[in-house]
């Protein structure tokens, strides 16, 4: 879907520069009008179909938000923004059901005008799943969180939530009332953190006002928080919620990183000896054929010495990108230090395994990689060793592979030794 904004502000250099900013920076196209009588023509003929909507509270025809009401009719995601800052006119705002709501004499106002934009196309892709036995309730929340862009979907209890759960793997955050037939919030809690960490998915309860128990009774159950439902308003809610979903994303980029080469972007040792062993124990129960196979690049050495460390690395990451590209994503591919990457292949017979991995030396070979447009490209070559042998651990696979690597290089390298 291409993505357009419908921008409504009438004044000139702040219209000018956001139109810029979103333009420039997310690449993504921005109507602009200046009033609600403008505002109303360009919606009324359905020509355009907008992602969102960026406005102004204050127009010169349009003092009590009438444009916000018309554009939020049509069901287009809302930002406000305003110099006023009235408690009464932000309540106003919030009941409104926007997405957001800015104040437009702060310094960073165009910067959190767009990471706003960019949090709700994130949540686009976020599943949130709602549990409570009162309908209104659901509907309420529910409608907040479309409100937000996020994807929603609900449950009248625990029973039937668990199998939406097992369902959808990717439900990111669970919002679950206390109060429910069968199994309360907390024992829902409870059975939910049982087979999901809080590093996987977030649980938020819902109490009731007045009882501190409840909360804390569901915070020792494994919630990551908690709303008193009563007397929530609905920037709490999209608050926490959003700092759940801010946790679970900062968890998971830490471990993305700790199996991550940085140089290449491919897994690193430490996952292929983590799913490595994974696969290994898996085969010897499925009978699935496993390969291991080493892979080094030739007098590398030389490169680093006669173009430089920089262009070294061009290089590795040239190779790693051909890495990426030849295996499927069922094997395993991973840079195991230095100029030595290690492949696992899944279920390969010997003429696959030829056919794969002499590919992959051919195509290395004739691979020409440019440093410098003022240079002559450069090229390299890998031997590799491979091993189909039966063994126990990952360690003794590599091993084996590592020693049909040392015969390929001492036979005259730029060649697959398989056993
Ligand atoms: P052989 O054909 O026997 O494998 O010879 P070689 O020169 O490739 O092997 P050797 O082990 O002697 O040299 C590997 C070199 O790789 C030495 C090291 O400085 C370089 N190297 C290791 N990691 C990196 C890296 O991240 N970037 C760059 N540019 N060079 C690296
Ligand atoms: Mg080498
Ligand atoms: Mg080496």
């Amino acid at each position: 879907m291409e993505e357009l904004y419908l921008l409504v502000e009438d004044s000139e250099l702040f219209g000018r520069q956001i139109k810029k900013k979103i333009e420039e920076e997310l690449h993504r196209d921005v109507v602009w009008v200046k009033t609600l009588a403008d505002t109303k023509y360009i919606l009324s003929d359905n020509k355009y179909k907008f992602t969102a909507a960026l406005l102004d509270y204050i127009l010169p025809d349009s003092s009590h938000g009438e444009h916000v009401d018309l554009v939020l009719g049509k069901g287009i995601p809302t930002i406000v923004f305003t110099g006023d800052i009235t408690g009464e006119l932000r309540n106003n705002i919030w009941k409104k059901k926007v997405a957001d709501y800015l104040l437009k004499d702060d310094p960073k106002c165009i910067d959190n005008i767009i990471s706003s934009v960019l949090r709700l196309e994130k949540n686009r892709e976020i599943i949130i799943l709602i549990v409570d036995d009162s309908e209104l309730f659901r509907k309420v929340i529910s409608e907040l969180l479309y409100s937000q862009q996020y994807r929603v979907l609900t449950a009248k209890n625990a029973v039937e939530a668990m199998p939406i759960l097992n369902k959808y793997e990717d439900i990111k955050v669970i919002i679950s009332d206390y109060n429910m037939p069968i199994l309360n919030g907390v024992e829902f809690c409870r059975a939910v953190r049982k087979k999901w960490s809080r590093e996987t998915k977030g649980f938020i309860g819902i109490s009731s006002a007045g009882d501190g128990r409840m909360a804390a009774d569901f915070i020792k159950s494994g919630a990551d928080d908690f709303i008193v439902k009563q007397n929530f308003v609905n920037e709490e809610l999209y608050h926490r919620l959003n700092k759940c979903i801010e946790s679970i994303d900062l968890i998971q980029a830490a471990k993305k990183v700790a199996i991550t080469d940085f140089l290449t972007g491919l897994p690193n040792r430490r996952y292929f000896f983590d799913v490595g062993e994974k696969l290994l124990a898996s085969s010897k129960r499925d009978n699935i054929i496993l390969t291991c196979a080493m892979i080094d690049i030739d007098f590398f050495k030389k490169v680093n010495d006669t173009y430089g460390h920089d262009v070294g690395d061009i290089v590795l990451i040239e190779i790693a990108e051909i890495l990426k590209k030849t295996f499927r994503d069922s094997d395993i591919v991973a840079r195991m230090g230095g100029e030595e990457f290690a492949v696992m292949t899944v279920n390969l017979n010997p003429e696959n395994l030829t056919e794969k991995f002499e590919g992959l030396r051919e195509e290395i070979e004739k691979t020409k990689i440019s440093y410098d447009i003022k240079e002559p490209e450069i090229s390299v070559t890998v031997s590799t060793g491979i091993s189909s042998e039966k063994l126990q651990t990952v360690d003794d696979l590599l091993k084996k592979a590592d020693e049909l690597l040392y015969e390929a290089k001492e036979t005259g390298r730029n060649k697959i030794v398989m056993k």
